[in-house]
């Protein structure tokens, strides 16, 4: 029962913004600084609850905005954050049932939460509904992320958290890429585990590796995929028309490689690929399984986080990343987005946002095995 704050310096001084949010047993009220104009209200259901979406127009969140944690019977979460620049959206995820009505009264929003006047008589036979949907729902949800297969032990996963230790990697102002890389790489570890999978980890704390030592722990382990997680920064020249925001998923490509350019790739004295093999190899098991596996990683992180928040898509990339080159196995690197983006670096800070990323290649992964 947490509400979550994402702060976003974007409005101009004359913006309307949030002023004050206040709870009681049976309203949310959030007071603007100038009277509301449209609000849209739509609900998502799924896992027993509903989640009541409110998206407030031309509003946003003042950078000095602080809210504490709010609890209401009924309510599971409550979230406030920027979804783009003119809405302000809330979300009220409701484990009873709440009819979803609200107020504007000049600067003042109020909405009615479960326990409101006029649902309390709705609320006995609901909840044998929700009952029910919760009972269906978890099964069918804990199906498709966290529900155990024991035919999954077979497969060992290696995840890869991107720098560490004094390679700090991008950074911003108050997130660095190592901590980031870890947060969200122990959370898949953890998700991909409870699902029976075998998961290794090249690093499990803020600990310096260098390529080598990197692609060494990966390359003498017997792995059946590898994952590498990083996030992006744009570069300080940036090129025009180019968008510095969203996920990118990377595969192998030697197309343009200058690692094999003189003849063959040479990895601690071991030859890696040549280039009379090039041919053979762009045709082999480990580029079509990592193709395949990018794709279904970057179409089920999309799915999963874009169910509760914006995330735009880069799409599929390929390059020469000696991550990716220096391993016998299908592999991928996913960047999850770019720290130099405002809106997103809140979002990459968020651990539910982290949560839903990592469920989303966990889901990609179970598809890639087809062990759902
Ligand atoms: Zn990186």
């Amino acid at each position: 029962m947490l509400v979550i704050l994402t702060n976003i310096n974007l409005m101009a001084k004359t913006a309307n913004y949030l002023r004050q949010t206040s709870l009681n047993e049976h309203q949310l009220n959030l007071v603007f600084k100038y009277p509301i104009g449209n609000v849209k209200h739509f609900t998502i259901k799924g896992n027993g609850i509903v989640k009541h979406v409110y998206d407030i127009e031309n509003t946003s969140l003042p950078s000095t905005q602080n809210i504490g944690q709010y609890k209401a019977k009924g309510v599971q979460a409550f979230r406030i954050a920027q979804y783009n620049k003119k809405v302000l959206r809330v979300v009220i995820e409701a484990t009873r049932y709440m009819k979803g009505s609200f107020e504007i009264k000049g600067r003042k929003l109020t909405l009615l939460l479960p326990m409101a006047k006029g649902s309390i008589k709705k609320q006995v036979t609901y909840k044998k509904h929700v009952e029910q949907k919760v009972k269906k729902n978890s099964r069918k949800n804990t199906q498709k992320s966290y529900r155990y297969n024991s035919k999954r032990k077979y497969k060992t996963i290696i995840l890869d958290a991107g720098h560490g230790g004094r390679d700090v990697g991008a950074s911003s102002k108050h997130v660095r890429e190592k901590d980031l890389t870890l947060s969200m790489t122990l959370k898949l570890k953890n998700i991909l585990q409870k699902m029976g999978y075998k998961v290794l980890l090249t690093r499990t704390k803020d600990k310096f590796m260098n390529l080598k030592q990197r692609t060494d722990y990966v390359y003498n382990r017997k792995g059946s995929i590898f994952v590498s997680i990083h996030a992006n920064a744009a570069p300080k020249k940036r090129t025009k028309g180019v968008r510095y925001e969203g996920m990118e998923v990377f595969y192998l490509s030697l197309k343009n490689s200058k690692r094999i350019s003189k003849t063959r790739a040479v990895y601690r004295g071991r030859k890696v690929y040549s280039k009379s093999s090039y041919r053979k190899m762009v045709s082999s098991w480990k580029f079509s399984q990592s193709k395949a596996l990018a794709h279904l990683v970057r179409k089920n992180v999309l799915s999963n986080v874009g169910r509760e928040y914006k995330i735009y898509d880069k799409g599929i990339k390929r390059k020469d990343f000696w991550v990716l080159l220096a391993t016998k196995m299908p592999s991928i690197l996913v960047e999850t987005g770019y720290l130099t983006n405002k809106d997103e670096v809140k979002k990459l800070k968020d651990s539910h946002y982290q949560t839903l990323l990592m469920e989303g290649i966990a889901n990609g992964i179970n598809r890639y095995y087809g062990l759902l």
